[in-house]
């Protein structure tokens, strides 16, 4: 028998042996005595290199027909089977169709958003409109209008994200300030702005390269210091309770003057001394200040005859304390069991 005439006896065998086949079981069986590295047609495949180089060139290509008859003729067994297969299972077996999907599990607010939520309540009690402003910034509103040029040293404590030489990632919210102020002129103003922040720095259990922060401003006739002070002691009230002692420090912001931190009795150890307020007994809720003249002409009020305070606050730190939370990772690790407990 010449190896044409294998080939095709081959073919005959393998379609023959085919309709055979009854179980899908049986198919890989089939495949490896066929086709397989070890079958027929690759030990009649080697016969090639014995013919002469007239008829070699004949028998491949017979060689390739009968391979691709036989995978063809593979794929539609295999088809037919698994087909019929399936009609038996289903017609055999229950499906209950009335029983109850599987439930999915309504989520719930991320912490953050919840706090933030918190925030602007407590804030638009006392009449503060929230203002949006975008993520992504000039380097105009986000340091030189704020009076911190480039050749400034307080631009190491913002070094941040550049999308190109003239925009970054905003690293305080303090550039809607100059947005919502060139918007409002002549008018007062008194909003808050909360979002996202993005500082280029370490990341450790108490700093993120993105955070969040709520920046209030107010801008009007006769706002003084004393305004500010009374505006944080209330919020200090609602936001951790009744009855909270303050304090203020002098400070320094290029975009405020005067600066001032403000800081509140430390509510984890009722100001005997622990570990989150460094046993001073205080902890910092704020950096605030008097919007500063150049800044208030920058956002087009005559610092002549306006005057304003602004305020920044993270909104992680917050919901840390409240929830004695050690590492600010923990809220943007995506970890359910985290996210899960509040
Ligand atoms: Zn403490």
């Amino acid at each position: 028998m010449n190896i044409l005439e294998a080939l095709q006896a081959l073919q005959r065998d393998g379609i023959a042996a085919l309709e055979e086949i009854r179980g899908s079981g049986q198919l890989p069986l089939w495949y490896r005595t066929y086709l397989g590295r070890k079958g027929r047609l690759t030990q009649l495949l080697r016969g090639l290199g014995d013919l002469s180089a007239g008829e070699r060139p004949l028998a491949g290509k017979r060689a390739n027909e009968v391979k691709a008859a036989l995978e063809d003729a593979f794929q539609a067994r295999q088809e037919h089977i698994k087909a019929a297969e399936l009609e038996v299972a289903l017609s055999s077996e229950q499906v209950d169709v009335t029983l109850p999907g599987r439930p999915i599990a309504p989520g719930h607010l991320h912490l953050v958003t919840r706090t933030l939520r918190r925030l602007r309540e407590i804030f638009a009690e006392m009449g503060f409109q929230v203002y949006e402003a975008p993520e992504v910034e000039t380097d105009e509103n986000n340091f030189e209008l704020l009076n911190i040029p480039a050749y400034h040293p307080a631009r190491d404590m913002w070094d941040t994200f550049w999308i190109s030489d003239e925009v970054v990632l905003r690293t305080h919210t303090s550039p809607g300030q100059i947005r919502c102020m060139r918007e409002s002129h002549p008018h007062p103003i008194r909003v808050i702005l909360p979002g996202k922040c993005y500082r280029y720095e370490q990341v450790t259990p108490r700093s993120e390269h993105q955070f969040f922060q709520v920046e209030g401003l107010a801008v009007g006739h006769n706002i003084r210091l004393t305004d500010l002070i009374g505006t944080m002691r209330e919020f200090a009230g609602k936001m951790y309770g009744e009855g909270r002692k303050m304090r203020i420090r002098g400070s320094y912001f290029p975009f405020t003057e005067p600066s001032i931190e403000v800081d509140m009795d430390c509510i984890l150890c009722r100001s005997e001394g622990c570990r989150v307020c460094k046993y001073t007994g205080w902890l910092e809720i704020a950096g605030a200040g008097m919007v500063h003249p150049v800044v208030l002409r920058n956002g087009g009020y005559d610092p002549e005859e306006w005057s304003g305070f602004a305020f920044g606050m993270g909104v992680e730190r917050p919901a840390m304390l409240q929830h004695g939370i050690e590492d600010i990772r923990y809220f943007y690790g995506n970890d359910l069991r985290f996210l899960r407990q509040f």
